[in-house]
């Protein structure tokens, strides 16, 4: 009794079969139609073969890499023909090329993270600037500025985040503006969201997440564990902190620094994210330290709500990701910081079988307004995950539900060509994974990053605005 969405009437072609890509089968198997001997799955890794075997798929156990995308994917994307759809869920392969590609082939593509060749996040010869997803964004930016109109889709960067907690904006201005009693009509053009965001008052968002789930054994020590892409965590945790910069700011840390261009929607700071603390809020710990881990969201949403007059910006929310993640992540950040940075031998992605229970709880705080600050966004738990649907964790099923309501997003909007999240239909996708969320709410709060400040010592403080990055930065 699950709704099926669309037909794809080519072949499929996963690339990465790991934590993402064993939740997304069975979501693709519920909810598309699709032609099962040309649904093909290619990852180095057997780890999760087993998964195929059962569903009864092969696996092309190989690297997906510079030198070999074209000739490996092309007679897969065009067997049989009818249009192709490339789901992209590995790490390692460089996105860009990917989604040229596809677009040659008239391939449909979706991917959760703008992704990097192997090598990129750890090259010395690169600078911060260099290595930061402001970059790796603006090289998908690029491809889309040089393409023509009218090209096969590609959704770039539909996760859970970035990805999902874009609709959660819209749907969170939403809300407040109605609780403001603003009255004002449904915006239906990037400039009219931004406009929103700005008549609310809305001075930053937050990617506000807890993620409280449980593992049944302690974490041994010199393993790195994590809900979610071990891989990806350590590479996004490794390059520099950086966070769409709002116009309302007075002030910058020492270790920040501007990109090249002028009007760059985001700043970086000279320190890994997953070394840098802000103070955040999420509904059931309250207030909370979160880790400002660089994501491809904190400059595309800011981007995206930027008001410009006279080709300047006079108005853009701050925006960066304030992230909790598992208990044993924090300890693994910790292991690895404090082994000076070395790596742990042993990686390892936890599933919903070594997870005891908890919620991950992920939403978007918008903050600075009439109402103070109000919380957005899904509270999924693991047993609830486990109920609907196999193989994943909470965190998964958020992940994979976006990447669910991508695809359909591009079966019904095929030639729109390379599109973020921003951009895409945020009722529709919030519709599609509405049964795979959880409870999703909202919750207003009181609380402000001066709370309880100045403690015991001094601080620096900025107590005529408590919604400055000043106040939120952990120093
Ligand atoms: P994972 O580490 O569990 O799996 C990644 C898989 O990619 C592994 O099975 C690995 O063997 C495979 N792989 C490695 N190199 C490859 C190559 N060259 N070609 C093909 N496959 C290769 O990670 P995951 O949790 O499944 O995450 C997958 C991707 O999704 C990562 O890039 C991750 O950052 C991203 N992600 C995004 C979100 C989001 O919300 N936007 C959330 C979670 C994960």
């Amino acid at each position: 009794d699950h709704p099926v969405y669309a037909k794809i009437d080519g072949p499929i072609v996963m690339i990465g079969f790991g934590s993402i890509g064993r939740g997304t089968l069975p979501l693709i198997e519920r909810h598309f139609e699709f032609d099962r001997n040309r649904f093909f799955f290619i990852d180095p890794s057997d780890h999760n073969k087993h998964i195929l075997d059962k569903h009864g798929y092969e696996l092309i156990q190989q690297h997906v890499t510079k030198e070999n995308y074209r000739e490996l994917l092309t007679p897969l994307l065009t067997q049989g023909g009818g249009q192709a759809f490339c789901v992209n869920l590995s790490v390692d392969t460089g996105s860009v090329d990917l989604i040229a590609l596809c677009q040659e082939l008239g391939a449909l593509y979706i991917d959760t993270v703008n992704e990097p060749w192997l090598g990129f996040y750890f090259d010395k010869t690169k600078g911060p600037s260099e290595r930061s997803n402001y970059a790796l964004r603006n090289m998908t930016l690029d491809l889309r500025r040089r393409s023509p109109k009218g090209l096969t889709t590609a959704v770039s960067t539909c996760g859970a985040n970035p990805g999902m907690v874009s609709f959660f904006v819209k749907q969170a201005a939403l809300n407040v503006a109605a609780d403001l009693n603003l009255n004002t009509p449904e915006p239906t053009s990037r400039e009219e969201w931004a406009n929103l965001l700005r008549q609310i008052g809305v001075k930053g968002v937050h990617i506000a997440e807890r993620d409280t789930q449980l593992t049944k054994q302690p974490k041994p020590r010199g393993v790195f564990l994590n809900t979610w892409s071990v891989e990806g965590f350590i590479s996004e945790g490794l390059q520099p902190a950086e966070l769409g910069w709002g116009t309302h700011e007075t002030w910058k840390p020492d270790t920040a620094r501007e990109h090249d261009d002028p009007n760059a929607a985001a700043i970086y700071l000279m320190q890994p994210g997953a070394a840098t603390q802000v103070r955040t809020w999420c509904p059931t710990p309250g207030p909370q330290y979160g880790y400002l881990v660089t994501h491809n969201e904190s400059i595309s949403i800011a981007d995206y709500f930027t008001v410009h007059e006279d080709g300047k910006a006079v108005y853009r929310p701050t925006c960066h990701y304030a992230y909790h993640p598992a208990d044993v992540a924090v300890l693994s950040w910790h292991e690895l910081f404090g082994a000076e940075g070395e790596v742990q031998k042993t990686l390892h992605v936890l599933d919903e079988d070594e997870l005891e229970e908890g919620v991950d709880e992920l939403g978007v705080l918008l903050y600075g307004h009439a109402k103070g600050a109000y919380w957005f966004g899904s509270q999924l738990s693991l047993e609830e995950a486990r109920r609907l649907a196999p193989y994943q964790s909470a965190t998964g099923l958020q992940v994979t539900s976006a990447v669910l309501a991508g695809m359909v997003w591009a079966l019904e909007n095929p030639n729109e060509g390379i599109v973020e999240t921003d951009e895409m239909d945020f009722k529709r996708c919030l519709e599609i994974q509405g049964p795979y969320l959880g409870p999703v709410k909202g919750y207003y709060t009181d609380w402000t990053p001066l709370q309880n400040r100045p403690g015991l010592f001094p601080e620096d403080l900025d107590e005529s605005d408590p919604w400055q990055f000043r106040n939120f930065l952990v120093r």
